[in-house]
């Protein structure tokens, strides 16, 4: 499975061709950030509400669901008539509140790693949506915090095997903000897929260079297609292996 879109709606006309490209390549679930955690406070920090009826727009013209992370639970009823899928960010995995209040809402959730969280701590928090009633749960490795600048975070590939081994809960692997660059996505991705990932989740953008966040690691969509053909190709590959064997 694919999930692909922006880091954040910048525009109702960047979101609808990107949706575009996203339901051509059969992939049939968007992201789209709308309150952007960002380290800076004077960085772009998401349209907010008003990128809901972007969203809702982009989602009737061209059949997707969407993924889009809460950072606050006041926002739960605000997002709730248009995403499909409540994210857990990085920086929310430990705020334990936010879980339950999330676990609470209905919705699947897409749980990230923490970027300091160990496997442990991690599963522990999708306990947490678990216990509040949840059950449909995506947790999704994002890397971990290194001491190497040459990428954003350590992509931990080895997570995805061993939290197969500990949950029944479908793993997901983020090459974009595993690695902060874009040349890198395509490699990881194939790299979480050959591992048996469920599936990769990636940020493409028109014009990553003019991006409003995250432009480096951004996917424009000759990069999203060459992925889309990559993985195509390497999922076809496998399959034949697992007939071999
Ligand atoms: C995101 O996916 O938009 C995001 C902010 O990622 P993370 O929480 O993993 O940093
Ligand atoms: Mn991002």
């Amino acid at each position: 499975m694919v999930i692909a879109g922006p880091c954040a709606v910048e525009s109702r006309e960047s979101l609808m061709e990107i949706a575009q490209i996203v339901s051509e390549e059969g992939v049939r679930i968007m992201r789209a950030g709308v309150f952007k955690p960002r380290t800076s406070p004077y960085s772009f920090r998401g349209l907010g509400e008003d990128a809901l009826p972007m969203i809702a727009e982009a989602k009737e013209r061209f059949g997707l669901s969407v993924v889009s992370e809460v950072m606050s639970s006041k926002d739960i009823s605000v997002m709730a008539p248009v995403v499909d899928i409540f994210q857990v960010g990085s920086r929310n995995m430990f705020n334990y509140r936010l879980l339950e209040e999330i676990g609470k809402a209905g919705k699947p959730v897409l749980l990230k790693r923490g970027m300091m969280a160990s496997l442990r701590e991690f599963l522990w928090s999708a306990e947490y949506i678990l216990l509040s009633g949840e059950k449909r749960i995506i947790l999704c490795e994002r890397g971990i915090r290194g001491f190497d600048t040459e990428t954003r975070n350590v992509l931990d590939i080895a997570a995805v095997p061993l939290l197969k081994q500990k949950t029944y809960l479908p793993v997901m692997v983020d090459p974009s903000h595993g690695t902060g660059r874009r040349d890198l996505v395509i490699p990881m991705a194939k790299a979480a897929l050959a591992v048996g990932a469920d599936g990769v989740m990636v940020e493409i953008h028109p014009e990553p260079e003019k991006a409003l966040s995250d432009g480096p690691q951004a996917l424009d969509f000759a990069g999203f297609r060459r992925l889309m053909e990559e993985l195509r190709g390497l999922s076809r590959a496998l399959s034949e292996i697992k007939k071999e064997a």
